[in-house]
């Protein structure tokens, strides 16, 4: 793992602190001053700063196909929370990366690492999610268009950021987001006129729920990890 990685891993700085403390000289490894941001460490290598050893935090990233009836919280209310679903260790630790409506089924990225989180939730990450959409009625020949300049969402200040719309049949569609306002996509389809009657994430970022079966979950792989870092 780089240097500044790893130091924003294990402590809360931002990746341009770390660069920082590493340009000021304070950072150590194997008792050598290194101030190449870029170089690689390993679990074993004594990183310090200031004399100060660091020891990486081991953070858990999962990905659950979530099921309709269940909610995307710490705590149960009138569905249960999906963490019910995680047999691991101390799952109500863990936290929801992007929630679902408890209706809507799909892909949901779970973790303890706040930091991996906010960029994935952060409007300003712009990070892309793609649902398929069934609707009440068929697709306007207008609505891509429509999606595609921003629409006006009952309540919000701005349009909404454009939105890549693909069909699929009459009543089916794909649809690419990069925001996360409150039920987006059914206000999106409302404010043209339709209806969502059916609502699945298939993809966050370059993240893939793929052939996971409904109520399952795994770990994501480093690679998948390292996509939001
Ligand atoms: N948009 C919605 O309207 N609902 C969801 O669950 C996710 C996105």
């Amino acid at each position: 793992m780089r240097l500044d990685k790893f130091i924003c891993k294990s402590t809360e700085l931002t990746r341009s602190e770390a660069k920082k403390v590493l340009k000021q000289g304070k950072v150590t490894v194997n008792q050598q001053v290194i101030k190449d941001p870029a170089t690689q460490v390993h679990e074993n290598n004594a990183v310090c700063i200031e004399g100060e050893q660091l020891s990486a935090r081991s953070s858990r990233y999962i990905m659950l196909h979530k099921p309709a009836n269940t909610i995307c919280s710490n705590v149960d209310e009138v569905y249960p929370s999906l963490l019910h679903l995680l047999d691991v260790d101390r799952a109500f630790e863990l936290h929801i990366a992007g929630r679902l409506d408890a209706d809507t089924t799909g892909l949901v990225l779970i973790t303890d690492d706040g930091r991996w989180s906010h960029n994935i939730i952060s409007p300003k990450k712009q990070c892309q999610k793609v649902y398929r959409v069934w609707l009440r009625d068929s697709l306007k020949a207008d609505t891509a268009e429509k999606f595609n300049l921003g629409v006006q969402l009952q309540g919000e200040a701005n349009l909404t950021r454009p939105a890549k719309l693909a069909k699929v049949a009459d009543k089916e569609v794909l649809l690419t987001i990069t925001e996360g306002k409150y039920h987006q996509v059914k206000r999106m389809f409302a404010a043209v006129g339709n209806k969502v009657v059916g609502l699945h994430r298939e993809q966050i970022g370059p993240v893939k729920l793929a052939d996971l079966p409904l109520q399952h979950w795994r770990y994501l792989t480093p690679a998948e990890v390292d996509a939001f870092d």
